[in-house]
C-alpha cells in the first residue's frame, strides 16, 4: 500500500457525487507528468520486491493457530526498531520497511532501497528478505510468527480464528456473515473501501470458489457452516437466495481477498517505451507464475478445487453493479464492463511494431471522453486507451479534506482511480517531483513459505525480463487466450493437468535465438551476446536500455496471429520443447552468459533456477499440491473437505518449521535449501 492519509472518508453516495471531479484532475495529473517525464531517458535498473505475510498467534494449549489482529502495534514497533538500526547505522535507506495492509493480520515489507542491476545484488534479495523476516519474528510475542502464506486456511470458519476473538455479527462495513469488523486494519481507508464496494455494487460481494470433493464429502455439499437463516443485516438472506451454491466454497466479504499475501516485484525502466515493452512481455508471463507459485488451495476451512488465490480477490472487490455486469439492460449506469476492478490486464500497450492490434481481441470498454482528451494532448492510441480504459471507473474512497488538489504538484486523484484497478502487471508512470523513473509491476505471484522460493522466484522473474529485453524476444499471444491461461492457471494440480497456449517462436524475424547461432560453443562461451553479429565483454550488470526489434523487411510478412501460438505443458514452456523451443530457463542462461558471474553466484542462481525448472517439470510439487496432501494426510482428516482447527493447527506448525528448516519437505524444497542464515544471522529467534 501507497502512504495512508488521515482524513474524513466519504461514505458512497457522497463520494460518488466526486467521481468525475477525481477522474478530470487524475488525468490533468497524469497530463502534467507525461509533459514532464515522457521524454526521461536513460534511468539504470532499480527494482525491488513486496513479501506480504499473516501474522499467525499459536495456542499450543487449545491447538489452535490464529491470526493476531496486533498489526498497529507490531508496526509501530518495528517501525522505531527500524529507525533505530538506521541512525545506529546513518544509512536509513538501506533499512528495510514495513507497511500496513488490508488485513489486521497483515505485514508487507519491502527492501530499504531498491536492488540494482548489479549482478552481486541478485545474491543480496533471500538475505534480506531474511533479514526482514528476522525482524518481523523478533519483535513478535514469543507466540506469534510471520508467516508466508498466500490465503489462510481457516479464516471466516465458525469458531476462534483470531486472538482476540470477535463475532462476525459486528461486521458494520461488510455486513460478512463470518468474519468481524476486527480483521480489516482499522485506518479509515479500509472499513470505507469494503463498505463502499458493498454499496455500489448494491449486495454484497460474492465469491463461490469450487469445493474439492473428497470420498466423504456429503452430496450435495450445502454448507452447514454457514448461518444460513442469520438476520442482523439486511443483505443476510442473500446467502440463501442463491449467492451461495452448493458444491462450492462461499465468501462474501473484502477480506477474504484482499487478506491474502503475495509476492510482487517493481522494475524501473530506461524510459517510458522500455516500459511498456516490459509491460507487454509481462502480459503473457503473468498466468504461468501464478500457476508455479500456486499456493492458496485451503480457504474457510474447506479445501478447495482450486489452488490460486486469483479469483477470490478479483470476487471479494468486485463492485460492478447489476447493470456494468450485465444481468441488467444499462440504464444508470455508463458501461458494461467484463471484468472486475481486480482482473488480468485487458489490453496491451506498446506503441512498437511487435504489438499488433489483433492481439488485444477482448471487450475493454474506455471512457471515450477521456480518450479523446489524451489523443488531443498528443497520446498515441494503445496508451491513451489503456489510461482511458482504467479510468472507467469510479474512485472508491474519496477523502473531504482532499477534493482539491494542486495538479501540478498531487498525483493523488490520478493514483486514487490507477491504484485501485488491481491487475495483473501494473504500469507505474513517475511520481511528481521524485528522482524515480518509468516502472512496471509484475504483480500475479504468490507468495511461498519459505523466502528461499521467494528469492528464487524473484530472481527469476528479474533475469526473465533481461532476457527478454536482451534478445527483444517476442512474447506477444492475443489477450483472450492470456485470459484463458488465467484460468487454467487457478486449476488444481495446473502442473500436471493444463497446457498453456504461448508464442511457438519468440524471436522476431531477423533475430535468431542466442540458443541457435553456430558461433556459440554451447552455453558456456557465447561471442555474440544479443544475436546480432556484434561482439561484446561480458557485462558487470543486468542491461536496463535495449535497442528495439528490428522492424520486419519489406516483403517479410507477417502471417496470421492464429498460427503463431500453440499449447504447451509448463514443463515446456520452462524447459524446452524440441529444437526450435528452448524454454525460458535455457534462455535465462545464454543471458547469464553474457554477465560476469563468479562461482559462487553462479552456484546460487543455479539452485534458484533449478527450483523454478523442477516446479515446471512437476519434479517438485507446489505449495498448493503440498498443503492439500498434508491436510488429505492428516490422521484427523475425515476426507470430508473440511480443515478442522487442529489439522490446520498441525499445518501452520509445520511450515513455520520448514521455513526455519528445521523440518524438511524434500516433495516441495529442496532439502540443502531451506535454511541459509544471512550474513552469518541466526534466522529463528
Ligand atoms: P506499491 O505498494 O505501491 O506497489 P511499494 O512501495 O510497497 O509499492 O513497493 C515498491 C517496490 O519498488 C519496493 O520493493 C521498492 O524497493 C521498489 N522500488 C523503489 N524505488 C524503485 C525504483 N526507482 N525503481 C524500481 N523499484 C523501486
Ligand atoms: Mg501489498
Ligand atoms: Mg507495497
Ligand atoms: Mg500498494
Ligand atoms: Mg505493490
Ligand atoms: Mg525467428
Amino acid at each position: 500500500m501507497g502512504l495512508l492519509y488521515l482524513g474524513t472518508p466519504l461514505a458512497w453516495d457522497d463520494a460518488k457525487q466526486y467521481a468525475d471531479h477525481v477522474r478530470t484532475h487524475g488525468i490533468t495529473q497524469f497530463l502534467h507528468i507525461w509533459d514532464n517525464l515522457k521524454d526521461r531517458f536513460g534511468d539504470e535498473l532499480l527494482w525491488g520486491d513486496e513479501v506480504e505475510y499473516m501474522v499467525v498467534a499459536f495456542d499450543n494449549e487449545e491447538k489452535n493457530a490464529k491470526l493476531s489482529l496486533r498489526q498497529t502495534e507490531i508496526l509501530a514497533k518495528l517501525q522505531s526498531i527500524v529507525n533505530d538500526i538506521a541512525s545506529d547505522r546513518g544509512e536509513k535507506a538501506s533499512v528495510p520497511t514495513f507497511h500496513p495492509e488490508y488485513g489486521r493480520f497483515m505485514l508487507e515489507s519491502t527492501p530499504g532501497s531498491p536492488y540494482t542491476g548489479e549482478v552481486h545484488d541478485l545474491l543480496t534479495v533471500e538475505s534480506n528478505m531474511r533479514y526482514r523476516r528476522h525482524l518481523a519474528r523478533k519483535y513478535l510475542k514469543p507466540n506469534e510468527v510471520p508467516l508466508t502464506m498466500t490465503s489462510y486456511p481457516r479464516l471466516g470458519t465458525q469458531g476462534v480464528f483470531t486472538e482476540p476473538f470477535y463475532d462476525p455479527k459486528d461486521a458494520v462495513s461488510s455486513h460478512s456473515l463470518f468474519v468481524p469488523e476486527e480483521i480489516t486494519n482499522p485506518h479509515a481507508r479500509f472499513p470505507t473501501l469494503t463498505a463502499n464496494i458493498r454499496r455500489r455494487r448494491g449486495s454484497k460481494v460474492a465469491i463461490n470458489l469450487p469445493l474439492f470433493i473428497d470420498k466423504q464429502t456429503p452430496r450435495p455439499f450445502v454448507d452447514p457452516s454457514i448461518p444460513w437463516d442469520r438476520n442482523i443485516y439486511p443483505e443476510d438472506p442473500e446467502a440463501k437466495q442463491g449467492a451461495a451454491l452448493v458444491d462450492h466454497v462461499y465468501m462474501d466479504a473484502m477480506g477474504f481477498g484482499m487478506g491474502c499475501s503475495c509476492l510482487q516485484l517493481t522494475f524501473q525502466s530506461c524510459n517510458i517505451t522500455h516500459a511498456r515493452r516490459l509491460y507487454d512481455a509481462l502480459v503473457p508471463i503473468a498466468p504461468i507464475m501464478l500457476a508455479v507459485t500456486a499456493a492458496s488451495p485451503l480457504w474457510r476451512g474447506l479445501i478447495a478445487d482450486v489452488d490460486c488465490r486469483w479469483d477470490v480477490v478479483a470476487g471479494s472487490v468486485d463492485d460492478r453493479t447489476e447493470e456494468e455486469r450485465g444481468l441488467k439492460p444499462l440504464q444508470n449506469d455508463r458501461f458494461r464492463i467484463p471484468k472486475s476492478r481486480y482482473g488480468s490486464v485487458s489490453l496491451y500497450i506498446s506503441d512498437e511494431w511487435p504489438n499488433r492490434p489483433e492481439y488485444n481481441d477482448i471487450e475493454a470498454p474506455i471512457d471515450a471522453g477521456i480518450f479523446e482528451r489524451l489523443k488531443g494532448h498528443g497520446i498515441d492510441a494503445p496508451l491513451a486507451k489503456h489510461i482511458s480504459h482504467l479510468f472507467i471507473r469510479d474512485p472508491i474512497v474519496v477523502f473531504s479534506e482532499t477534493i482539491h488538489q494542486d495538479d501540478t504538484a498531487s498525483n493523488d486523484h490520478f493514483e486514487n482511480i490507477q491504484s485501485t484497478n488491481w491487475q495483473t502487471v501494473r504500469f507505474k508512470p513517475p511520481p511528481v517531483n521524485s528522482p524515480i523513473g518509468w516502472r512496471v509491476e509484475f504483480r500475479s505471484m504468490e507468495v511461498q513459505p519459505t523466502d528461499f522460493e521467494n528469492a528464487a522466484f524473484a530472481v527469476f522473474v528479474v533475469l526473465l525480463s533481461r532476457a527478454i529485453l536482451n534478445y527483444n524476444m517476442n512474447l506477444y499471444i492475443p489477450i483472450s487466450k492470456v485470459d484463458e491461461n488465467m484460468a487454467r492457471a487457478q486449476k488444481r494440480d495446473a502442473i500436471n493437468t493444463q497446457k498453456f497456449y504461448f508464442r511457438k517462436d519468440v524471436f522476431p524475424p531477423g533475430v535468431q535465438s542466442p540458443l541457435s547461432s553456430p558461433n556459440s560453443s554451447g552455453l558456456s562461451s557465447p561471442v555474440d551476446p544479443t544475436g546480432n553479429g556484434i561482439l561484446r565483454p561480458k557485462s558487470k550488470k543486468l542491461g536496463n536500455c535495449f535497442p528495439p526489434a528490428p522492424k520486419p523487411e519489406a516483403g517479410q510478412e507477417l502471417g496470421p496471429v492464429e498460427d503463431e501460438y500453440d499449447e504447451y505443458t509448463l514443463d515446456e514452456i520452462f524447459n524446452g520443447k524440441g529444437e526450435t523451443f528452448p524454454g525460458l530457463i535455457q534462455l535465462i542462461y545464454a543471458y547469464l552468459e553474457t554477465l560476469e558471474v563468479d562461482e559462487s553466484e553462479r552456484q546460487r542462481i543455479e539452485d534458484y533456477m533449478d527450483l523454478v525448472k523442477r516446479r515446471a517439470s512437476g519434479a517438485l510439487q507446489t505449495p498448493a499440491t503440498w498443503m492439500r496432501n498434508f491436510v488429505r494426510s492428516h490422521p484427523a482428516y475425515k476426507f470430508d473437505s473440511v480443515v478442522s482447527q487442529e489439522i490446520n493447527y498441525d499445518l501452520m506448525v509445520a511450515i513455520d518449521e520448514i521455513e526455519r528448516g528445521e523440518r524438511q519437505a524434500p516433495e516441495f524444497i529442496p532439502p540443502h535449501h531451506v535454511c541459509k542464515p544471512a550474513n552469518g544471522m541466526k534466522n529463528g529467534v
